[in-house]
């Protein structure tokens, strides 16, 4: 774990902010996707700190793809060779964001891999609840949606050769809103997922929690990590 590192992605200013909120498009989630964000929110308050698990987990698969494809096509990695996940802190605005150089999604993945479940982990996990065994709910994949354990916000900006870069905001509660991202194309490609903590998470947002947590969640990740804390 290194430090100091610059992550590319900085806040959007007031007249940003605006620009998107005039061309943010809202979709509501899926049945199903509110109803799992509920249940993870309810039996998982104990364990909020797996949302940075889910959160590496995702930038590790995202950038297993992009070197997947790079074997056969190295061009297509264009000045954006490393294959990286940098994550940052804000001490005083309490976030916590994560970025990968990863395969990115354009407009329709958000969409759609951020709207709706698929998979294994989360069906798994809710058998799991329904057997009762609330001890080991933790251990299960639970995905994307744990960012609503310690996140009463979040926004993913995203970027994927395919299109241009969009942004993903929800604060749960039914529905998520896309917008074009008004900072343009800042990421090169990937994502960065930022998570606007709770009141009673933002210990997330502290050097020492967060350190700590990357130890423990990165022992099976072959990309490096680095952190970056900013006080101001
Ligand atoms: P899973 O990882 O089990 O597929 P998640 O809920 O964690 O489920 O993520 C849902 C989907 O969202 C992923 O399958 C992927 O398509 C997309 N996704 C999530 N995070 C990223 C990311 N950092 N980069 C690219 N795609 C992502
Ligand atoms: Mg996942």
């Amino acid at each position: 774990m290194l430090s100091g590192v610059q992550v590319m992605t900085q806040d959007l200013t007031e007249e940003q902010r605006k620009l998107l909120e005039q061309s943010q498009e809202t979709h509501e989630f899926q049945a199903e996707t509110g109803r799992l964000m509920d249940i993870l929110i309810n039996s998982l308050y104990t364990q909020k700190e797996i949302f940075l698990r889910e959160l590496i987990s995702n930038a590790a698969d995202a950038l297993d793809k992009i070197r997947f494809l790079s074997v056969k096509n190295p061009e297509i990695l264009g000045d954006k060779t490393e294959l990286a996940i940098r994550i940052e802190i804000n001490t005083e605005e309490k976030t916590v964001s994560v970025t990968d150089s990863g395969i990115g999604m354009t407009k329709n993945d958000l969409i759609s891999n951020l709207g709706t479940i698929a998979k294994s982990g989360t069906t798994q996990f809710i058998e799991a609840i329904k057997g009762g065994n609330v001890n080991l709910i933790g251990q299960f994949g639970v995905g994307f949606y744990s960012c609503f354990l310690a996140g009463q916000k979040v926004s993913v900006a995203s970027k994927n050769t395919d299109d241009d870069q969009y942004i993903w905001e929800s604060q749960a509660a039914h529905s998520f809103a896309v917008s074009k991202d008004p900072r343009g194309n800042t990421l090169g490609r990937g994502t960065q997922v930022t998570i606007h903590l709770k009141q009673d998470a933002v210990e997330f947002a502290e050097e020492s929690t967060i350190k700590e947590l990357i130890k423990k969640y990165s022992e099976f990740i072959n990309f490096p990590i680095y952190l970056k804390v900013t006080r101001e």
